[in-house]
């Protein structure tokens, strides 16, 4: 399986970080190593100084599909998830100001957390809120009419590049309020009033 993950989708976002609006979506992938399931404890690798979180929305890709048009993108996802990706943002920008690829500052080992799934029907997919609480306290708020594109826009971008396989994850960006986080910190995100995932910064 592959991990597609989706950069600049939600305008507060890119403000803070000071990047552009980009024309069409930006895509990065991260390797199945990358994964981190069932709640298990994030280990802050020594590499980094500065690992951000950023709550995502993951669709979870049910067939085979290549060049699929917008109209017909609801066809190949059942399931939606809550993930993280994480971030070496100290990394990412030595890398950005050298015109490098991301990779090694996103596509880490236990860089993408997923929470449990869920099928999209429980949901209204145009009007989705989900945030991340960090220690209690919430940290970051989405809502998926935020999104610059949507789920199915996305997917039939994706599927120009690359072949959509069963079991492929797209992480469809991070709203605006991203942050570090330290060891002893416990992090839980929500879809709705469903929470997707607690774990804890080992
Ligand atoms: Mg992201």
């Amino acid at each position: 399986m592959k991990i597609i993950c989706i950069g600049r989708n939600y305008v507060e976002h890119i403000h803070e970080l000071n990047n552009e609006v980009p024309d069409e979506p930006v895509i990065f992938l991260k390797p199945d190593t990358a994964l981190l399931r069932e709640n298990a404890p994030f280990f802050i690798p020594e590499f980094t100084q500065d690992v951000h979180y950023e709550v995502e929305l993951v669709v979870k890709i049910k067939k085979m599909g290549k060049f699929i048009p917008v109209q017909f993108a609801h066809t190949y996802y059942d399931d939606i998830s809550l993930g993280i990706d994480f971030t070496a943002r100290d990394l990412q920008s030595k890398l950005k100001a050298k015109g490098l690829p991301w990779e090694k500052s996103k596509g880490f080992d236990h860089s993408a957390v997923i929470g449990k799934f869920l099928p999209k029907t429980d949901f209204d997919l145009t009007n989705l809120n989900f945030r991340l609480e960090k220690n209690g306290e919430v940290v970051q708020k989405g809502n998926s009419q935020q999104m610059i594109n949507s789920i199915d826009q996305i997917i039939s971008h994706v599927s120009e590049y690359f072949t959509l396989k069963v079991g492929d994850y797209i992480y469809t960006g991070t709203p605006s309020g991203v942050g570090p986080v330290s060891s002893g910190d416990k992090l839980v995100g929500f879809i709705e009033t469903e929470e997707m995932f607690r774990f804890n910064i080992g």
